[in-house]
């Protein structure tokens, strides 16, 4: 028996273990579901057979997507979160490498670099601000590029005029939007404009289910086509279908949920505007090297590397607990400035 090295290559999950009081480090939604929407899953999975397959390709799941956005379900691919669908996503456009935009989201780099495909960096100004012409000159032999807006750890959106410019090169544009719920803009609109678009959501982040692992695509027919016949068959199992289908007609609750989320991340913006940059996610990208700091105290946050080195990324949560954020973080500063 022989491991092979390039799998020796990957480091293996850092578990943060310990007693924390306050988790502020993977984005995650503060507020579990609703007793009664809970309740209401309860009920559909009492109906549901456990002994049968999922639906071959997702369907009800995938109608169900479509009718939101106002697209038919041959516009609509799903996966075990969105992760899941950057594998397929990596392997089926002809290219000579994939470009990424960092400081940016580090499931592009796991996929490419699990399948061996090369990456091309076209990394984001001062403002973490793509360059879109910079892109669309290495668009011609990328197989596909990967945007991130808003970006994470940075949390800014990316201007759509640059967006249009990486688009109009017409190599395939992921827009992986993942916290778009929280932010005012959005490239859904342009589905129709550009077959070469594909948008990346999840239920992870505002829809409050990173536990379920749902994510979705939208993109033009032949993509999700193509996806599909690569896609292992029943990959989404039906427990986490109906979960996402029920909230899927409580999205008023989302909404309320984003609303007071972005209230939050917007008092923490001013009481650090020294040090945070501004954000349309649900998280701030801080210049403090508070990471041990905020740790000792209970509070987990997001430590960064490289470019970022220094910076922490805190994940907005429930009042109380950005108020014991904030005393922290005060008493960081007091601490440092003797
Ligand atoms: C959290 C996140 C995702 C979502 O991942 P899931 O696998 O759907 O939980 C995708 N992209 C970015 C940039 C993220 O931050």
């Amino acid at each position: 028996m022989k491991i092979r090295e390039m799998v020796k290559t990957f480091k293996p999950y850092k578990v943060i273990e310990g007693n924390y009081r306050i988790w502020l480090d993977k984005n995650e939604n503060p507020f579990d579901l609703p007793d009664e929407i809970k309740d209401e899953i309860f009920e559909k999975l009492r109906k549901t057979p456990f002994n049968r397959y999922p639906h071959i390709t997702s369907m009800p799941l995938r109608e169900k997507i479509a009718e939101f956005y106002g697209l038919s379900p041959r516009n609509v691919a799903v996966g075990n979160g969105s992760d899941e669908l950057l594998d397929y996503l990596i392997k089926i456009f002809e290219g000579d490498y994939i470009i990424t935009t960092p400081p940016t989201f580090g499931m592009y780099y796991f996929y490419a670099k699990l399948e061996g495909i090369p990456i091309v960096e076209v990394p984001l100004n001062e403002q973490f601000l793509i360059n879109g012409e910079e892109i669309a000159k290495k668009a011609k032999k990328a197989s596909i590029i990967f945007i991130t807006s808003p970006n994470n750890p940075t949390g800014n959106s990316q201007p759509r005029e640059e967006i249009l410019k990486v688009l109009d090169s017409g190599a395939p544009v992921v827009i992986d939007e993942a916290y778009a719920e929280f932010s005012k803009e959005n490239c859904v609109d342009l589905l129709d404009e550009y077959n070469n678009l594909l948008i990346l959501r999840t239920f992870s982040k505002a829809f409050g289910l990173a536990g379920i692992r749902l994510g979705y695509l939208l993109a033009d027919t032949e993509i999700i086509d193509a996806l599909y016949r690569i896609k292992p068959p029943f990959g989404v199992n039906s427990l986490s279908m109906i979960a996402a289908m029920v909230m899927l007609d409580h999205y008023n609750v989302i909404e309320e949920r984003v609303k007071y989320i972005v209230r939050e991340r917007e008092r923490l913006y001013k009481k650090f505007k020294e040090y945070a940059y501004p954000s349309d996610a649900n998280f701030l990208l801080m210049r403090l090297n508070a990471y041990e700091f905020l740790l000792e105290r209970g509070i987990v946050v997001r430590k960064l590397e490289g470019r970022l080195q220094g910076h922490i990324r805190v994940t907005v949560g429930r009042k109380e607990e950005n108020e014991e954020l904030i005393k922290a973080l005060e008493e960081f500063l007091d601490v440092a400035n003797i």
